[in-house]
């Protein structure tokens, strides 16, 4: 992960030290620190017509696909950002189900809230500035990945009575 090297708040050159009882770096100036907090990310399994809508990212290898991410805006709650991370992703409008479980994703310092929600019918319009593509995957067939979200899925699979392995994530 890339780290702070000058103080966000008055640019002075950030210097190790304990915080918290952890080495950090902090600002000896203004008294910044950079606590390295894992940052809450929403997720969403998104069901219509038997199938699960899987997305890929820019960037990501043609095989690879995830569910629906993204950040909270301030002041929303995390079901708010699930749907709107649905229909800013996909043009998909969705309802709320189950929260399915919290997961840590520590390689990207990240802590996943995910839920299950039933998106509408309609045309799928995807936000090519995120994602690369997608693809709807029957519920019979559809295999968790051994990350990140794949624990989600796997857990939702689990709750409709599917007891489904996790694939090596490749
Ligand atoms: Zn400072």
């Amino acid at each position: 992960m890339p780290t702070y090297r000058f103080c966000p708040v008055c640019a002075t050159a950030l210097v190790p030290a304990i915080h918290g009882g952890k080495e950090r770096v902090g600002c000896p100036s203004c008294g910044w620190v950079f606590w390295d907090n894992p940052v809450p990310v929403v997720a969403a399994i998104v069901e219509r017509n038997g199938h699960v809508l899987l997305v890929r990212s820019h960037g990501w290898p043609e095989t690879w696909y995830g569910l629906v991410t993204g950040f909270l805006e301030k002041k929303e709650s995390p079901a708010e950002a699930a749907l709107r991370e649905v229909e800013e992703e996909t043009g998909l409008k969705a309802e709320m189900g189950a929260f399915i479980g919290m997961y840590p994703f520590e390689r990207m310092n990240q802590i996943i809230m995910a839920y299950h929600v039933t998106a509408h019918a309609g045309d799928i319009t995807l936000d090519t500035e995120e994602l690369a593509g997608y693809k709807e995957v029957p519920l019979e067939e559809v295999t968790p990945w051994a990350a990140g979200t794949g624990y989600a899925l796997r857990d939702w699979l689990r709750s409709r009575g599917i007891e489904r392995e996790v694939r090596p994530f490749s």
